[in-house]
């Protein structure tokens, strides 16, 4: 079996790729248990970005999204004090250095950027600007970006619904107001990107919340908003005991940081598999079974092999997976880390805690000048 040859695997994306050419790129993320969206801006050009609303739980997620990109995160905003989600804010400042924003009004702690109507936060030769939205809470903010295509209203206007009016500070008549003066003096063709949604809406846009908005929109006055929003009677969000003490701490957790794993500098992948560099294996090469799942042709074929390392092809994994020591680390390798990637996943799957796969596979180890053993180096002749 012959292969075609591979491509050289690119260790880094350019960011105007990524952005689909244009100068600004942008990413909505999702977090499924919540209904939260979490919002992605980057300057193209300079690499520096902002996020909104994101999530403690995927703070993994969005910390190897933005490390695979590049991307230099200026600050991690929020639109306000959640009630139904701890933000990832104080994970991503630890993580990255960004700066941590929330209004002045919802007095958290750790916030090192305290925002108040009219202010802009930078990124680039971007910005958002901020505009005081409150009624869900007191503190709720939106984010306008510069040239006004695109805002992002957190929860005080979803996809034809608004945020809850009834704790938090939360008041009818101030949300009313906050949409009406401050959302729909937009321009009708300003994107909305709203907080949350669960019935897959993405988003709308002024035009269409002005028309269509079930609380407010079309021939609804204050009076027929407030009357709506008044009898709701809804119940408390479920997470509302651990979310509103979390977020007033900008989602710092009450113990220390949650435990790094030990045996390793695991980074996890966007596509969410735990990784680990050629450095540092070849570091502790001794201290790891280096799991090699290419087929046996290629094990003793000129692409050569890391010394050492332990040969059962993937398709033959899972009946032999007795043959893997069980007191050391798995590292999984492969040429290019796509079969190791699911021979990492089969493995965890099958109960294996210390195991990660080689970023990058051998392709990369071997670009970085680790040494395989049999390899027969091509010499270029032109
Ligand atoms: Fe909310």
């Amino acid at each position: 079996m012959s292969a075609a040859p591979a491509p050289s695997a690119p260790s880094s994306v350019s960011l105007a790729a990524a952005a689909g050419g244009g100068s600004l790129l942008f990413r909505q993320l999702f977090d499924a248990d919540t209904g939260t969206y979490t919002y992605l801006l980057v300057d193209v050009p300079t690499g520096e970005g902002v996020l909104i609303d994101s999530v403690f739980e995927r703070h993994e997620r969005d910390l190897s999204l933005i490390q695979e990109l590049d991307i230099d995160l200026v600050a991690c905003l929020d639109t306000h004090a959640h009630a139904d989600h701890v933000t990832g804010s104080w994970l991503m400042h630890e993580a990255t250095g960004c700066a941590i924003g929330l209004a002045a009004a919802a007095r958290a702690e750790n916030v090192t950027r305290p925002l108040q109507h009219g202010d802009r936060v930078s990124f680039g030769g971007r910005s958002v600007e901020v505009r005081s939205t409150p009624g869900h809470t007191d503190g709720c903010i939106s984010f306008v970006l510069d040239d006004q295509s695109m805002a992002f209203t957190g929860d005080a206007l979803l996809v034809r619904g608004c945020g809850r009016c009834d704790f938090q500070q939360g008041n009818a008549h101030t949300l009313w107001t906050s949409i009406t003066e401050q959302i729909f003096s937009l321009p009708d063709s300003c994107l909305l990107y709203p907080g949350h949604d669960y019935t897959g809406r993405t988003v709308t846009s002024v035009a269409e919340e002005k028309a269509f908005n079930a609380r407010l929109g079309g021939a609804a006055t204050e009076r027929d908003f407030v009357g709506h929003m008044e009898n709701m009677r809804l119940p408390h969000p479920h997470k509302i005991a651990e979310a509103l003490p979390g977020n007033m701490r900008s989602g710092k957790p009450r113990e220390s940081a949650p435990a790094a794993p030990s045996w390793a500098p695991l980074q996890r992948s966007y596509a969410g598999l735990p990784e680990l560099s050629p450095s540092w294996v070849a570091e502790h090469q001794a201290e790891l079974t280096i799991l090699d799942v290419r087929s046996s042709e290629e094990f003793e074929g000129p692409d050569g092999r890391v010394a050492g390392s332990l040969p059962i092809p993937l398709p033959e994994l899972e009946s032999r997976a007795s043959a893997i020591p069980a007191d050391r680390p798995v590292v999984v390798v492969c040429h290019s880390g796509s079969r190791s990637a699911l021979a990492t996943q089969q493995l965890l799957k099958a109960g294996h805690s210390q195991v990660a796969n080689l970023r990058g596979g051998l392709s990369r180890w071997s670009d970085e000048g680790y040494p395989l053993e049999g390899a027969i180096r091509a010499t270029a002749t032109t």
